[in-house]
């Protein structure tokens, strides 16, 4: 198999009592958009902090492009992060805080034009920091951590606060470097700002994994059903008895039916109406929206 991006098994962190990421294991792949969804206080900082070196997991490991997340030295110059905000100075322009981490991080200052233009900030540049919106704030945030070029790019709550237009940057932004061959790694408490991107999701609940894998296998998670309308409202009850003899279970919802199958069935369900005299008004499959499933794996059980 590729090295994955990441690669986290079994960890855990405690504070005290709290268990904060409580048995964490997942794999990234290199090469995707991954979203890091869940509710806020369910660990996604905590496993950032741990990804980076910056605290040490209480048990578990890791490993980042292959390298084990106990010597971070072996692999932070191949990362780029950003957490919870980025940390500017209020009085200086875009370009010349960007320059400052170049000069601190021996890298070539001309790469600091390049990416202002690259997150949308090259008419920009000049202004003080302090004059920016949130949204250039955080896209100055995502330049400076582009700084070393890196393959992986771990961003914390970058959407966090912005309006839908900034949102929409941020993303257009992210989906920009993935296709340059950044893996982006982005977290956020609601799945919304991350669903129309992400080709992998990881996500949290109570500092546990309830979820890892391809976006898609998500979606088929999601449980599908079937409406069915009568052309007369009438024949609902009729139409209900009809299809719970198929073993399938149908209930009754205002004018129409909701029946637990997914929309293999329904070709049969239109025959057994067509003879039992039933004309159908409306057959149509539907999904559970992410958002949906998401609160459903997410949710306080207690
Ligand atoms: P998220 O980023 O998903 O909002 P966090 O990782 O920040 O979640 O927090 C997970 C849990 O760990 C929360 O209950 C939080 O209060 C707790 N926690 C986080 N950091 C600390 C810390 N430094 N000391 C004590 N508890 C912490
Ligand atoms: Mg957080």
């Amino acid at each position: 198999m590729d090295t994955p991006a990441i690669s986290v098994s079994n960890l855990s962190k405690k504070y005290g009592d709290v268990l904060a990421v409580n048995d964490a294991s997942f794999d990234v792949p290199l090469g995707t958009i991954c979203g890091f969804v869940g509710p806020n206080g369910s660990g996604k900082t905590t496993t950032i902090r741990m990804l980076l070196g910056l605290i040490k997991p209480t048990h578990g490991s890791g490993s980042i492009i292959g390298k084990p997340i106990n010597h971070p030295d072996k692999y932070l110059h191949e990362v780029g992060a950003m957490i919870e905000g980025p940390a500017f100075y209020p009085a200086l322009s875009g370009l010349e805080n960007l320059k400052l981490l170049a000069k601190l991080g021996g890298i070539p200052l001309s790469r600091c034009q390049e990416l202002l233009e690259l997150v949308d900030l090259g008419d920009r540049g000049k202004d003080k920091y302090k004059t920016y919106s949130l949204g250039m704030k955080q896209r100055l945030g995502i330049a400076a951590a582009l700084l070393p070029n890196p393959k992986l790019l771990i961003l914390d709550e970058p959407t966090n606060g912005l309006d839908p237009s900034g949102i929409q940057e941020v993303r257009d932004l992210l989906e920009k470097l993935a296709s340059e061959g950044v893996t982006v790694f982005v977290s956020s408490h609601l799945l919304s700002e991350l669903e129309m991107i992400s080709k992998y999701l990881v996500m949290l609940r109570k500092g546990e994994v309830v979820f890892a894998g391809p976006m898609q296998e998500l979606l088929h998670r999601s449980k599908p059903t079937i409406i069915a309308k009568p052309s007369t409202i009438n024949s609902l009850n009729y139409l209900a008895e009809l299809i719970n003899k198929t073993g399938h279970q149908a209930i009754i919802e205002s004018d129409h039916v909701r029946v637990d199958a997914d929309e293999s069935f329904a070709v049969q369900l239109n025959k057994i109406a067509f003879e039992g005299g039933i004309v159908l008004a409306q057959l149509t499959p539907v999904r559970a929206s992410l958002e949906e499933t998401f609160f459903k794996m997410t949710e306080d059980s207690e």
